[in-house]
Formats: C-alpha cells, structure tokens, sequence
C-alpha cells in the first residue's frame, strides 16, 4: 500500500502536541505572547480529551470567598486528595496562588464561571469543612478555549495523530512526525520547531492542567530535550518519500 507523504514541512516556534485542555491553554499564553505557536490534535480540540464533554468543578482559591489565609485551603487541599496530600506544597501553593487569575481569564473566554450569578462552591468536601471546588457551567470549555487560542493566532492542526518525534543528530528534540487523516487519503506531515522552541507532549494528567503551563514547558525539556536515543532522527528512515530536505540546525 502506499502511503502519501506532504512534501511540505509545517513550522512553528512552539509545538504543543495534543489539543486538550492543557495543550489549548499553553497555546493561549504562548500565542498571546507573541509566540508562533502549532497545536496538532488528533481529533478536534472543540470536542477533545478529558474536557471534551465539558467540566463543573474548578479546584481553586478565592480571596473573597476564603478569606487571606491561603494556607486553610492549601490544608483542606490536601486533606481531601485521594491519593494523599501533594508532595510539593511549591506546586500547591503556587497553583492555588494562581488559580482566580485562570477562572477570570476564562471568564474572559466567554466559559460562565458564575451560573448561580455569584462565586458558589459545593460538593468534594467533608461536612464542615472548607470548600475549594467552585461549581462553574464548563459544557462550552474546550470550544472557548480553542476559539481564544486561535483568536490569539495559534495555529491548530485538528485530525492528525503524531506518532513520533523528530531528533537531530544531537539528540535534541526538533520536530514530530503525524498522520494526517482529516482527507479521504491519509497523509504522513511533518512538524518542524525553532532551536527555541519546546516541545511538550500533553496527556491526560488531572485537574491541575489548568495551572500549569510554566511546568509542561519543563516537563518537555525534561521528557524530550535530551533524549538520545528512542524517537526517530531525522531524516526518518521511512517513509520512502522524505517530507523535505532536514532544516540547518
Ligand atoms: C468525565 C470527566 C469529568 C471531569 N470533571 C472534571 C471537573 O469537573 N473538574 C476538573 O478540574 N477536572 C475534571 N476532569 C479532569 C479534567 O477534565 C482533565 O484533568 C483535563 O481535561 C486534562 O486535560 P489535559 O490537557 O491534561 O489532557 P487530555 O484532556 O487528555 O488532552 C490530551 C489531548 O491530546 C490529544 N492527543 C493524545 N495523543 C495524541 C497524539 N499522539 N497526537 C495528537 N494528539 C494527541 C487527545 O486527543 C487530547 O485532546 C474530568 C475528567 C473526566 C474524564
């Protein structure tokens, strides 16, 4: 069987591999920084991922609503993880710090974070006890998120599945290798990023994806920046047709 191969190389500065809501909202802060940024999705990042059907709980941490003392709800936090208090109160604290800066920047986004008209936070708690989980109406999330994205400039490749990440001979991490199945005819494509830009793989992780851009760029250095070995180097042994001439890195 053949297999049809793009000769052309898309390019970015930043490549974020998975639309979900992670990936979308990386996309947002780099885009709105100015950055050239790719998001390749596999399947469509309106309806994608974890997020796809829409959220109601937002874990978070608002002054008004909880008072100055950051730390009851940090404490609360980790009373109520099933599986036990963070390990890093770093992480925590900054999340937590963060979190009311996220709900109304997606405010912004047109996501109705107030469907009862005020902040309202109900459920995932024990009697008595402090409640962090605001209830929000999340069911336009990822379109909202996707439609920002793409305001912001971020390019989205929706329907095409990246099998396999492109090395150089340095081993340092410089592109992706998808199949493009959005056509009648599925296409192999390629993905190129700058010397500057990162690479990070987005998987379903958990609730705190929200806040964590800054760590996924880190979590892709760390994953992909220097690996020897195990993906592919470019240029790829197959297929026969090579998608282009490799980029002078
Ligand atoms: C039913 C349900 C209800 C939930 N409710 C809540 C809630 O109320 N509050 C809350 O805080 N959390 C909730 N969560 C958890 C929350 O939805 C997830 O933590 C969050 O959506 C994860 O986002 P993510 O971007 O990290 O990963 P994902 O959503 O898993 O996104 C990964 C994306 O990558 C794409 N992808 C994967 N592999 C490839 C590949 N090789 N090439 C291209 N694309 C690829 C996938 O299609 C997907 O779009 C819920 C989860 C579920 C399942």
């Amino acid at each position: 069987m053949s297999i049809k191969v793009r000769e052309e190389i898309e390019k970015a500065d930043f490549l974020i591999v998975g639309g979900g809501i992670g990936g979308l909202q990386a996309a947002i802060t780099a885009s709105e920084r100015g950055v050239d940024t790719l998001v390749v999705e596999k399947a469509d990042t309106r309806r994608s991922g974890c997020g796809a059907n829409g959220n109601d709980h937002f874990a978070c941490y608002i002054p008004k609503c909880h008072g100055e003392d950051l730390e009851l709800v940090m404490r609360e936090v980790n009373n109520t993880m099933d599986s036990g208090p963070m390990q890093d109160p770093i992480m925590l604290r900054t999340w937590l710090g963060r979190s009311f800066d996220v709900i109304r920047q997606w405010e912004s986004y047109g996501i109705n974070m107030r469907p009862t008209g005020d902040y309202n936070f109900e459920g995932h708690s024990f009697p008595g006890q402090q409640r962090y989980h605001l209830k929000f109406d999340g069911r336009n999330q990822k379109k909202a998120l996707t439609d920002t994205a793409r305001k912001n400039g971020a390019r989205i490749r929706n329907r095409t599945l990246v099998n396999d990440i492109l090395v150089n001979q340095e081993g340092r991490v410089i592109g992706a290798i998808g199949i493009d199945v959005s056509e009648d005819e599925p296409e192999v494509t390629g993905f190129i990023f700058s010397i500057r830009g990162v690479m990070i793989k987005v998987k379903y992780g958990n609730f705190i994806a929200r806040y964590r851009n800054f760590l996924l760029l880190i979590a892709g250095l760390e994953a992909y920046g220097s690996r020897p070995q195990g993906p592919s180097h470019w240029p790829p042994k197959a297929p026969a047709h090579r998608p282009g001439k490799p980029p002078n890195l």
